[in-house]
């Protein structure tokens, strides 16, 4: 974890450019350009920050096979939100101390901003991704963060600058903003179904884009279950492919 704090600014300037992203996105986008982001959106938001950053790495909610291990860590590195590790670190430490002094997360305007922006320099704690650590493969990706991310700039600009934006910064934009609000507004408005000690809440309309995150509310009440789904309406997109390809679920 020693060189967290840089990497955190590095992390920070590329999505300042993921986020200048949108212009070209909008000015020169074909129709695939288009249907390209949302898929990059679905398999970095679905497979890598839900089901694995999320509901494998950070709470061990299901046993995932190996390959899907990789892939959806793959699928999260790939997504510019931080590493495995980094990612963890912070998640695990917004419910050790939720809506609480030390909480990385936060509601409201202000919240939005520690969330947006001051969250990228935010270091994370080694206690919380123990078992990461001592894992290779995560600790790799990690250490390399952002010569890997180099590389995937590199690469899709010399294949094409277009697919550049499409393919990479403007759907790790959208993911990011995704994020962002998901670590806000649900606890911030919003409905609750249990009455938990936190401010969580659901947001229907995040949890149907955000593959079932939005239904904050009901994952704080059982941080340990895959399942985010409560209510029979509240689909979880997440939840359907973990039933698909999981071994075992808690
Ligand atoms: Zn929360
Ligand atoms: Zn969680």
């Amino acid at each position: 974890m020693g060189n967290y704090t840089r990497d955190q600014w590095l992390l920070f300037f590329a999505q300042i450019i993921a986020h200048l992203s949108i212009i070209p996105m909008i000015m020169y986008g074909s129709w695939y350009h288009w249907v390209i982001a949302i898929a990059v959106y679905f398999v970095t938001g679905c497979f890598g920050m839900t089901m694995t950053y999320h509901r494998l790495l950070s709470h061990y909610s299901w046993k995932a096979p190996k390959w899907f291990h990789y892939f959806g860590t793959l699928a999260g590195t790939y997504g510019l939100t931080g590493s495995s590790i980094g990612w963890v670190a912070i998640h695990k430490e917004h419910h050790r101390h939720t809506d609480m002094e030390g909480d990385p997360h936060a509601p409201g305007i202000k919240g939005f901003i520690k969330v947006q922006w001051l969250s990228m320099f935010y270091t994370p704690k080694p206690r919380y991704v123990i078992k990461l650590i001592r894992d290779s493969f995560h600790t790799f990706l990690h250490k390399y963060y952002f010569l890997i991310h180099l590389g995937i700039a590199v690469t899709w600009y010399a294949i094409d600058p277009m697919l550049m934006v499409a393919a990479y910064l403007f759907p790790a934009m959208i993911l990011w903003n995704a994020g962002s609000f998901i670590n806000t507004l649900t606890h911030t408005i919003g409905y609750r179904n249990h009455d938990t000690k936190d401010g969580s809440t659901n947001i229907p309309l995040l949890g149907f884009l955000m593959w079932g995150e939005g239904w904050h509310n009901n994952h704080h009440k059982n941080p340990g279950s895959a399942d985010f789904q409560h209510k029979w309406w509240e689909f979880d997109v997440g939840h359907q492919f973990i039933k698909l390809i999981s071994v075992k679920e808690k």
